[in-house]
């Protein structure tokens, strides 16, 4: 169990430099149980089950490392600061960005996809949900400009799929049809576009794409369009 200062812990979680931190708990506004910890130099564990706690200012802390965010993706903020446009972290409380270790996308959605989007600060968590190796399955519902053909779940499940400038076909990928015009794909890959690529090539075009699960974790449907919710990363284990 990882121990450190308290101004060390409040620091790396975004609240401010240990300088304020130590402000702030001479002050008495950091508190366990309830009761002021006036010491920035005592030593605390990082754990779940501690941080849960202590606040600060009043307000529950945020989790230690070993986080994971849930997003509601909206569509039009970018994954990629490589991009135009606000990012998904502007949608999180702004301490957020300044937490050590960092927190990074699980993978990414385009900017015009909407659904969920995974972030966290758990490397191993990271490279096991993106990792093709894993094979874990990514849901999405896709609105499409024309009908559905009527061949595409059996061109999407063959495993010989091909994209344009790509070596290797495509893994098998599940094709359910909602209506005309609508479809859930399940795939366990993410290559660049897949989803939209893969319609294009059966003549179609994909107007909407909405994430709904990755493995066994769904998009909680009380979860609005840029909201968020907080989890365990070994409660999000647990789920994909
Ligand atoms: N496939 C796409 O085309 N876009 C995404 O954002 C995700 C999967």
């Amino acid at each position: 169990i990882p121990m450190l200062r308290l101004d060390r812990l409040l620091a790396n979680l975004g609240y401010g430099t240990r300088t304020q931190m130590q402000a702030m708990a001479h002050a008495g506004r950091i508190k366990l149980d309830g009761a002021a910890l006036r010491d920035p130099a005592l030593r605390v564990a990082a754990t779940p089950e501690f941080c849960a706690r202590l606040s600060i200012n009043g307000e529950a802390l945020d989790p230690p490392p070993g986080m994971v965010i849930a997003l509601n993706k909206p569509r039009g903020v970018t994954c990629s600061r490589k991009e135009a446009g606000p990012l998904v972290f502007d949608l999180l409380p702004p301490r957020f960005r300044l937490r050590e270790p960092a927190l990074s996308t699980v993978g990414r959605l385009d900017k015009d996809t909407s659904g969920l989007l995974l972030i966290t600060d758990d490397g191993a968590l990271l490279h096991r949900l993106i990792s093709p190796k894993h094979n874990i399955a990514k849901r999405y519902c896709a609105k499409l400009a024309r009908p559905l053909r009527g061949d595409e779940a059996e061109i999407f499940a063959s495993g010989e799929m091909m994209l344009d400038d790509e070596a290797k076909p495509l893994l098998p990928a599940v094709l359910r049809v909602l209506s005309p015009t609508e479809a859930e794909v399940s795939v366990t890959e993410g290559r660049y576009h897949q989803i939209r690529r893969m319609f294009a090539a059966t003549g179609n075009h994909v107007l909407e794409l909405h994430r709904m699960s990755i493995g066994d974790f769904a998009l909680p449907l009380t979860l609005a369009p840029g909201d968020f919710l907080l989890l365990r990363a070994s409660e999000a284990e647990a789920a994909v």
